[in-house]
């Protein structure tokens, strides 16, 4: 991706993050997801009192681009304090679309600063169903794990 398009991607993560819902947790996080169309869809985070009903900016700013009939995605950026990577849950969303999706992580507070993972590296051997619903077995197996057949 073009550094350009990349450092936009990054500033509307940066933006979006003050739209975040956060009264409990106070930790904002903005997500910014980029299609191989050229769209580009936002996500923040939003709690509940019922704190398991959170819904985490990654997943939002995804639900948002399904939701639009968008489903190639090109890019993440991921905009927090402290530069936090995205949590599993948001790993496996994400890898359902794309498993070897950039993901641009930028802390607030150093935004110059951009850290470029993938999320291969993020979570190799996802969890994957065929069209069928069955499993499909996971070609990747972690440094310690250890499978017997
Ligand atoms: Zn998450």
């Amino acid at each position: 991706m073009k550094r350009d398009l990349r450092d936009e991607l990054i500033r509307q993560a940066i933006e979006i993050r003050q739209r975040a819902y956060a009264p409990y947790s106070k930790f904002l996080v903005g997500a910014a997801v980029r299609t191989a169309s050229g769209k580009t869809f936002l996500g923040c985070n939003v709690e509940n009192a019922s704190y398991g009903l959170a819904v985490c900016a990654e997943r939002s700013a995804v639900f948002a681009a399904i939701t639009a009939g968008e489903k190639q995605f090109e890019c993440m950026a991921i905009a927090t304090q402290g530069g936090s990577m995205p949590c599993g849950a948001c790993r496996q969303v994400l890898s359902e679309f794309n498993p070897d999706l950039p993901i641009y992580i930028v802390d607030v507070e150093n935004p110059d600063k951009i850290v470029e993972g993938n999320l291969w590296d993020l979570l190799p051997g996802a969890f994957k169903l065929d069209e069928k619903g069955k499993s499909k077995k996971s070609k990747v197996q972690g440094p310690k794990s250890k499978v017997k057949e």
